[in-house]
């Protein structure tokens, strides 16, 4: 049994998803400035499951909780709990309508890299700890912001802030997948979660418009796959999708011969009279072997081509 969340609920999804990582920042900050007993208990419960300074204190069970909930369903753990990344969001949302994220590489060696110099400053104690991960960084970020004074901590604090609101705004999660050291670890766990986002070929038209809202920038549409490592699990691409064509699901749609996958014939269907033209791309060409297709296939082929312009230029 597969678990499907397509486009429809989407909507809800994102909402709870933003409502539950505003809420973590906002008592996560009221913990900080010490706003009042109630937020501020709430706010250091939520200090004390932060992924890198439980790992600090040696927190098993909590590493052992975000290891599991990493590997059911992505990273959960930036789209939610992390008050940088909510912080970076709030830098995207600012971003004006029209840009549009693109696809980009994986900046593996880099994220490698940094993660060594993450482990070489940890054990070495050169930096205090709460400059080189992303709760600490945010902690002194507000705390530079309520109480500023003329001091060094205050200056890089301003400074950090000013370089990640920035990089948010212009390239949305950037810094996460590469700079962030939890976010290089949870990746590597990511890599294998069960819930990941998936492309269905039959549907995708090659709009773009999931590449062009994902935040991440890791949707590549070249190969119609979706990097879980980079991808933060924020549900944006799914209701940007006219087609229903990309799910957050446990299904794996990896067919890419379109006469190989099963469609259901829709009631708005058009036959594609010329076989060939219905396998516009050189991928997607039918070997030279095909033979015309049986009514049957064609009545699959049949729903691919459907009314919709979008498709219908498919044919
Ligand atoms: S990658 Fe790091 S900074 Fe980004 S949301 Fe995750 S923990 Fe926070
Ligand atoms: S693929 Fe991109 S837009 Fe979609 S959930 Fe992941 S990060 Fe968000
Ligand atoms: S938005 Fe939907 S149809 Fe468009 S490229 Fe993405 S998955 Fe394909």
């Amino acid at each position: 049994m597969s678990i499907i969340l397509r486009n429809r609920g989407q909507g809800l999804w994102m909402v709870l998803r933003i409502t539950a990582e505003t809420a973590s920042a906002f008592f996560f900050t009221a913990a900080i400035i010490d706003v009042g007993v109630g937020m501020t208990r709430i706010g250091r419960y939520l200090q004390s499951v932060q992924l890198i300074p439980a790992a600090f204190a040696l927190s098993l069970s909590t590493i052992a909780v975000w290891i599991g909930l990493t590997l059911i369903f992505g990273r959960i753990y930036c789209s939610t709990v992390c008050p940088l990344g909510a912080l970076m969001d709030l830098a995207a949302r600012s971003r004006p309508k029209k840009t549009a994220y693109r696809h980009s590489r994986p900046a593996e060696w880099l994220r490698t890299l940094l993660l060594g110099i993450f482990l070489i400053l940890t054990v070495s104690a050169i930096i205090p700890r709460q400059w080189i991960e992303p709760a600490g960084i945010y902690s002194e970020i507000i705390a530079s912001i309520r109480w500023p004074r003329i001091a060094l901590g205050t200056a890089a604090a301003l400074t950090a802030a000013a370089a990640v609101t920035i990089t948010a705004w212009r390239r949305g999660r950037l810094i996460c997948n590469t700079v962030c050291p939890a976010g290089t670890i949870l990746g590597i766990i990511a890599r294998h979660s069960t819930m990941h986002i998936d492309i269905n070929t039959d549907r995708c038209t090659q709009c773009r418009r999931c590449e062009h809202a994902c935040k991440a920038e890791c949707i590549d549409m070249l190969s119609h796959t979706v990097d879980m490592s980079r991808c933060v699990v924020c549900f944006n691409c799914l209701p940007a999708c006219p087609d229903e064509a990309i799910a957050y699901t446990t299904r794996r749609h990896t067919l890419s011969i379109p006469m190989m996958q099963s469609l259901k014939p829709t009631p708005q269907t058009q036959t594609c009279d010329n076989i060939s033209t219905c396998y516009p791309t050189s991928s997607t060409t039918a070997p030279s072997n095909q033979t015309a297709p049986e009514p049957e296939q064609s009545a699959s082929s049949a729903g691919r081509c459907d009314s919709t312009s979008a498709r219908a230029s498919r044919c």
